[in-house]
């Protein structure tokens, strides 16, 4: 665009100038302009999900279980095998086991469990922070298995430590396991997570 540039030496004209131009941008200037983001709009129609809190923090438990360590006997080598590259738990985002109860949110119970290891199980269990589940894996698990009458045998995990699924076997292979890991962040979907907002 070709600028006029025209040099003013009068106070008067000056004045004047200037309130044509005000004036003349005041008269084009009635209505808004027209909003020059509409591609903005249709960015965020792609991009923008709305949801609720429960459902972001419900989403974000079942896709981070971290199992505590409680391995007992040998159910214990099919939750390795399922940990291990072939199975590939770290598909769910829970890959980490945590040695420190307070650390972990799962308890997967990969073995038979005796009267003398149940109070370090229940213990275990008890210091793991809220919320937190469990899953009883094998027939040991779940009710002591081919060990059910013995003497010192604790029949089903479910009598120290509340389960949420049981994957049955002797061992479950891994894919069983995988699917009872599967139910398990199915049945996180759908509690409800309870959320306490303090105010700020
Ligand atoms: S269910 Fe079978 S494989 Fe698992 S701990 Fe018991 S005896 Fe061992």
């Amino acid at each position: 665009m070709e600028v006029v540039q025209r040099y003013i030496y009068s106070d008067t004209e000056l004045d004047r100038t200037e309130s044509e131009a005000i004036e003349a941008l005041k008269e084009n200037s009635q209505q808004p302009i027209p909003d020059p983001d509409r591609w903005l709009d249709e960015e965020l129609e792609r991009n923008i999900l709305l949801t609720s809190l429960d459902t972001i923090l419900d989403w974000a438990r079942r896709s981070s279980l971290w199992p505590a360590i409680c391995f007992p006997a040998c159910c214990a080598f099919e939750l390795i095998a399922a940990n291990a590259s072939r199975f590939d738990l770290s598909r769910f985002g829970m890959e980490i086991l945590r040695a420190s109860p307070r650390q972990a949110d799962l308890m997967i119970t990969a073995g038979t469990l005796t009267w003398k290891m149940a109070p370090q199980v229940k213990r275990i269990y008890d210091q793991m922070a809220e919320p937190k589940w469990v899953i009883a894996m094998g027939a040991c698990g779940i009710s002591g298995g081919i060990f059910r009458s013995s003497y010192n045998v604790v029949p089903g995990y479910n009598r120290i430590v509340p389960v949420d699924v049981y994957v049955p076997g002797c061992p479950p292979r891994p894919e069983a396991l995988i699917h009872g890991i599967r139910m398990l962040q199915n049945k996180i979907a759908k509690e409800h997570t309870n959320i306490k907002l303090s105010p700020l």
